[in-house]
């Protein structure tokens, strides 16, 4: 009443106009309206459409099947399309289980789901499943009117929209005449009888294949174009859409024309209004950058324009099917296109070898050269960001964007300075660091990169840089954002240093951070409560534009900031919730719980006990043991090698990047640009009470070192193990081993690149020592079994083998699970003498340098295995700073990633 009295005098509240849109959503919404660019729904989760996906529903494989529906959003796809029509499969509970496991990977649920089915059934089953709002493919009159109002009732009640196929009791319309007149009837009785809303019609006037040689089959593709565009002008608010790979149908096989005529189809279709389409993503060209031939003729044939057009396709399809005819095809072509044209296509196409003679030729028209960099080369850089932005771009492309960028803004410099007219107006910028303590800086630089594309302004301070450094230069350079990375989990804690720092300086600055360790929940629940501004944890560098565009935006910011905070508002909230699950046995009664191991089974004594060192081993002969699938990884392109090379999406692109990869690597290794050095030692040790491992002198028996272990804590309620590293060594009479390696000169390499204005190379190089570092140790590995120990003489194992680990034996490395305190590193560096044998050093934060470089233990036994360690308690944490000699508190700093 009070209230009521208090608002008396007031008008009421004027309800808002929205506009008439199709509003849709996942967790994130999808408005469709007037101006919405054209909506790419993911075709790929389709057992009918796709052969692969088919498999892994028919062998259960849903968790690999759900990264078919991550990728597509990865790549651009704003709805997923499902599809699970397959008779051998129970179509209904396929769809549900499928359904309810993408409701818990928010990658993917974030985007609409398009139900796509011809049984009722299935459909509905879904309809019961799905959060938001999502499409229904779909209903029609093919089986007349009754059905199809009851199933548009049962629609409007679940709350979907709808796809709508020209379909009728008679069949399945293929001309302009029927299609229109099955959607308009269909529309009638939608609006007037069912009182659907006309914003969630979606039609699909039905595409066929066009160039099959049938002569009633020539002007499908046009007849579809009519009707879009009739529909669009005579039903109101109602959408388009259709599935675009059945168009080119009969050029199956030959992808690229394949994608020719997608693309001309859709820019004509578009043109007249169509909304959306199912389509793969990816797989696009750009109807801008087809060569002229094709593109006529394709045209010739959607278009329907002379009667002998699907023969002279035909004549020329050979010619685009292998990429590299097409390559060669286009060379010629796109070098007479105008200056800012061909600055524009290679900028896409990433070629830098015409880059100065082009910019050359583009700042003799200009009346300054800036006006080079703000025209022609910024809307080029424009259309690489939106490719990316849209997932047709993939990074390495990005990069090699970046790098003609680079080199067609330092042809243009000299001029700019003696000009002194400063420089071009920037989105923002973005001060970049590899925190204190901390080596790695390759995703950083990726990173950096892409920021730049974006055009950001990016201030890279490089590696090991302390708080104050950062600080200080993000003063004076009076940045918009500050972005930190680091890889080892100590960074973790400098990360939280510095947001605590910023914080009490009174900064304003938002931080962006990543790197392999950071993660959403470290972020919420450690370092944002530690400033007031944004801090912004960022996936990969696919993500950060996003979020840099989203931080300088005067109008998005707001929004985009108060989100975040309800988003790590709920992850820190997830997180208290998880912490108190956890019940813990004491240390004493873990150990206890401790695994046995059967003392027959302890190997043989070593061949050769002590140390040794192994200079300049040769690449040659490393290069076979590389495991290639984290090398795609490292570029954002995700997929185990070598299925990744035949990718129908990303395969072009991986087998591009593999190829240069192999280029590089033998100019590596032909013309030593790296040295792989590695030291090696095995001694007689035993195991202790308490979890340590005590390291023999091999002569005279002394204790020389002494390895510490942490022992898995959690109540297990079953019979398992607590596991603990040294369960895996007897109390007495058995051996250990260490071993450090290192690939050395990448970054000196790198930096003469990147001087060059190469990133591409600067970052495929330090990705190749990386991934050289990795395969030594496997070769060391491998020389240690056969040879050094020698107790596995015999083993014969494939590469692919290897790189599984199928071999007796592990090789636990600090800051991992089974053995997650880096500290132990500097034991291990004591007992090798690994700084003054082969150069490799610890950071204070016991990253090693140089940073392509693996350290570890041998361990021998047959029953040794990796496991996690997990959280651990406060009992632990005191005994394990009483064995270290530490006190408490440092303990606990280093621990802090294991202390819930
Ligand atoms: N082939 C990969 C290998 C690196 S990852 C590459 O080229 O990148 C595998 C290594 O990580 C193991 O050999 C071991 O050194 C370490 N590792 C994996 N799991 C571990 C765990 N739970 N505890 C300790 N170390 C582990």
């Amino acid at each position: 009443r009070a209230i009521a009295g208090a608002v008396a005098d007031l008008p009421p509240r004027q309800a808002p106009e929205l506009p008439v849109e199709c509003r849709l959503s996942g967790l994130e919404p999808l408005h469709i309206g007037e101006t919405s660019l054209f909506v790419n729904v993911g075709e790929r989760a389709n057992v009918t459409g796709s052969a692969v996906f088919k498999r892994l529903i028919m062998n259960g494989d849903y968790s690999t099947a759900l990264d078919v529906c991550r990728e597509q959003v990865e790549n651009g796809a704003q709805a997923i399309d499902i599809n699970m029509d397959e008779a051998m499969l129970d179509g209904k509970k396929a769809m549900v289980t499928f359904l309810n496991l993408i409701a818990s990977e928010p990658d993917i649920a974030r985007v609409p789901v398009m139900l796509d089915s011809s049984k009722w059934e299935i459909i509905e089953a879904g309809l019961k499943c799905v959060q938001g709002k999502g499409i229904v493919n779909s209903i029609s009159l093919k089986e007349g009117k009754d059905a199809f109002v009851r199933h548009a009732r049962l629609l409007r009640m679940y709350g979907a929209a709808v796809v709508v196929m020209a379909f009728d009791e008679k069949g399945q319309a293929d001309t302009l005449a029927r299609k229109t007149e099955i959607c308009e009837r269909s529309y009638r009785i939608l609006v007037d009888e069912v009182g659907f809303a006309a914003s969630d019609i979606i039609f699909d006037p039905n595409i066929f294949a066009v160039a099959t040689g049938i002569e009633e089959h020539n002007n499908y593709a046009v007849d579809f174009i009519e009707a879009t565009g009739w529909i669009k002008d005579k039903l109101p608010h109602a959408l388009v859409s259709g599935g675009v790979s059945n168009v080119s149908f009969s050029f199956r096989g030959n992808n690229p024309v394949r994608e020719a005529i997608h693309s001309v189809f859709l820019y004509h279709a578009i043109a007249r209004g169509m909304d959306m389409g199912i389509v793969n993503a990816g797989q696009l060209a750009v109807y801008d950058e087809l060569p002229a031939e094709l593109k006529e003729r394709v045209e010739d044939v959607v278009l329907n324009r002379r009667a002998d057009a699907t023969e002279r396709l035909l004549e020329i399809a050979d010619d685009y099917r292998g990429e590299g005819v097409q390559a060669k095809r286009e060379d010629t072509e796109w070098r007479s296109w105008p200056v800012a044209k061909r600055l524009e296509h290679a900028l896409v196409k990433g070629i830098d070898a015409f880059v100065a003679e082009d910019v050359e030729e583009a700042r003799q028209q200009f009346a300054r050269p800036i006006e080079v960099i703000e025209g022609p080369l910024m809307d080029g850089m424009n259309v690489v960001g939106d490719l990316f932005g849209a997932g047709k771009m993939f990074l390495p492309q990005v990069v090699k964007s970046a790098r003609v960028m680079k080199k067609a803004v330092a042809v243009l410099l000299p001029f700019i300075e003696a000009e002194k007219s400063g420089g071009a107006s920037s989105n923002g910028k973005v001060l970049m660091a590899t925190v204190k303590g901390d080596v790695h800086d390759i995703g950083k630089n990726i990173v950096g990169v892409v920021l730049a594309c974006n055009n950001f302004e990016v201030i890279d301070l490089g590696v090991m840089v302390p708080a104050a450094t950062i600080l200080e230069e993000a003063k004076r350079h009076e940045v918009d954002i500050i972005g930190l990375s680091g890889l080892i989990t100590p960074s973790l804690d400098e990360m939280v240093h510095i947001a605590k720092e910023m914080k009490r300086l009174g900064f304003t600055i938002p931080i962006m951070l990543g790197g392999a360790t950071t993660s959403k929940a470290h972020t919420a629940v450690k370092i944002e409560p530690e400033y007031d501004e944004p801090v912004v944890w960022v996936k990969d560098a696919s993500r950060a534009v996003g979020v840099a565009q989203n931080l300088v935006s005067e109008t998005n910011r707001a929004k985009f900031v108060s989100d975040l905070k309800d988003e790590y508002t709920k992850v820190r909230e997830l997180h208290e919730g998880r912490g108190r699950a956890k019940e813990f046995l004491s240390i004493a009664a873990a150990r206890a719980n401790h695994s046995q191991i059967d003392i027959a089974a302890v190997p043989p004594a070593p061949k050769r006990l002590g140390v040794q060192v192994f200079e300049d081993v040769p690449l040659a002969e490393i290069r076979p043991y590389i495991d290639w699938s984290p090398f795609f990884g490292a570029w954002e392109l995700n997929g185990a090698y070598p299925r990744i090379l035949d990718d129908p999406h990303k395969g072009e692109e991986a087998r591009k990047l593999y190829a240069d990869a192999q280029k590089w690597l033998d100019t590596i290794i032909a013309e030593k640009w790296l040295e792989a050095r590695a030291v090696v030692g095995l001694f007689p040790a035993h195991a202790t009470a308490d979890d340590s491992v005590v390291v023999e002198d091999p002569a005279s028996g002394r204790e020389i070192a002494r390895f510490h272990f942490l022992r898995q804590q959690q109540d297990k309620k079953d019979s398992r193990a607590n596991l603990c590293m040294a369960d895996f060594v007897a109390p007495e009479h058995d051996h250990i081993g260490g071993f450090a390696v290192a690939v050395f000169g990448a970054d000196q390499k790198a930096a003469e690149f990147e001087k060059q204005h190469d990133d591409y190379t600067a970052i495929m190089i330090k990705v190749l020592a990386d991934r050289l570092a990795e395969a030594l140790a496997e070769y060391m590995h491998e020389k240690v079994r056969k040879d050094l120990w020698g107790y596995a003489p015999d083993e014969k194992l494939t590469n692919e083998e290897l790189i599984r680990e199928r071999y007796q034996g592990i090789r636990p490395a600090s800051g991992y699970p089974a053995t997650p305190d880096h500290t132990e590193k500097e034991t291990l560096w004591q007992l090798l003498d690994v700084r003054n044998r082969i150069g490799m050093g610890l950071t204070e934060s016991y990253a090693m340098t140089p940073p392509a470089a693996v350290s570890g233990l041998y361990l021998a036994h047959p029953a040794a295995h990796y496991f996690t360690v997990g959280h651990i308690d406060r009992d632990q944490v005191e005994d394990y700073a009483r064995r270290k000699g530490m006190s408490v508190e440092e303990a606990e700093k280093w621990l802090a990633p294991l202390l819930g």
